[in-house]
């Protein structure tokens, strides 16, 4: 496979993600062109080696072990054309963000403290402060089941809060187009600063986490359930509910995948018990076929 052009391959490596799991995978391929990536998934094809397509892995919980291929996506170029905005899978949202209002363009200045890529963004429909990244989308370059490029309009993506049916497919992302809004630069980064202030006062920033672990039940707010049910710093080994956000699991050193996931079905049980409501988790549990 190191013989593909663009496509460096990392046998027996050592992954991890914002939660700090330690994640041991056959190969690693880190990819830096849309022909490498197609020759890449071609071969894994035929010698049916699985595969999995990791952004920052911000949004999930991984398994300990994978006997496949985790491919990473260095494509993260961002071209601006006006109010339109291309930007590669493989790009941070906060860098997105701040290119764009660096640009006086208004449309993903929300996006600035998602610490995760477009491609994952896109699949997980991110969002924040009542926006999410469909609203300014136009378009995405995807690579779809016969490892063809096919452009897809916002409108043959079905999508809800936190949802896609991209998520159903084994496609890949390769790029989003938005069309922003002109807007005052000044007033777009005054907002970016109020909302990382908030989010440093609200969220546990200084631990490992992937983010909200729940969606929010209709009405109402996962955290607040959770609090209510008693049960924040609830520990099981190296994983605790947050004392700062109860919708935030902390990996305070050392957790497993198993840990967070058996917090989780404790967390749903009692809110269940306690509250009769289902929490649904937001965060994707990874489990690998080995
Ligand atoms: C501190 C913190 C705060 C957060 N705040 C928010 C928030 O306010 N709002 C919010 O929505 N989320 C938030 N998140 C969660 C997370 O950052 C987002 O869900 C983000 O969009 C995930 O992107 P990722 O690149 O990390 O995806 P990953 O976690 O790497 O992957 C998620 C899924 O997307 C798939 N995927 C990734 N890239 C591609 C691609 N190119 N093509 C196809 N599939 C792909 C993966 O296979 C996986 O199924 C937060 C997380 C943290 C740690």
């Amino acid at each position: 496979m190191n013989n593909i052009q663009d496509v460096l391959v990392i046998e027996d490596a050592s992954i991890t993600n914002t939660y700090n799991l330690k994640v041991k995978a056959k190969y690693l391929i880190k990819v830096k062109s849309i022909k490498g990536l197609q020759e890449v998934l071609k071969y894994l094809e035929e010698k049916k080696i699985d595969y999995f397509i990791l952004g920052a892995g911000s949004n999930v919980i991984l398994d300990e072990y994978f006997n496949g291929a985790i491919i990473k996506l260095e494509l993260d170029n961002i071209k601006i054309e006006d109010q339109m905005v291309i930007a590669e899978a493989g790009c941070m949202m906060g860098k997105l963000s701040f290119k764009t209002v660096a640009k006086s363009l208004k449309g993903l200045e929300w996006a600035a403290n998602i610490p995760g890529t477009v491609g994952g963004s896109i699949v997980g429909n991110a969002g924040a402060y009542n926006s999410e990244i469909f609203d300014n989308l136009v378009s995405i370059k995807i690579l779809n089941e016969n490892l063809e490029i096919e452009e897809l309009s916002k409108d043959k993506i079905e999508h809800s809060y936190r949802y896609t049916s991209l998520k159903s497919r084994k496609i890949i992302v390769l790029e989003a187009t938005f069309l922003l809004e002109k807007g005052n630069k000044e007033e777009l980064e005054n907002i970016m600063k109020d909302r990382c202030e908030r989010r440093r006062d609200t969220q546990p920033l200084d631990m490992p986490s992937a983010g909200s672990v729940f969606r929010n039940p209709e009405g109402d707010y996962a955290g607040r359930l959770i609090e209510e049910a008693g049960l924040k710093g609830y520990a099981i080994g190296g994983a605790k509910v947050s004392e700062k956000h109860a919708n935030f699991i902390v990996n305070t050193g050392g957790a497993s995948s198993n840990d967070i996931k058996n917090l989780i079905r404790l967390i749903q049980r009692v809110v269940k018990e306690k509250f009769k409501i289902d929490l649904i988790l937001e965060q994707e549990l990874v489990e690998w076929k080995n």
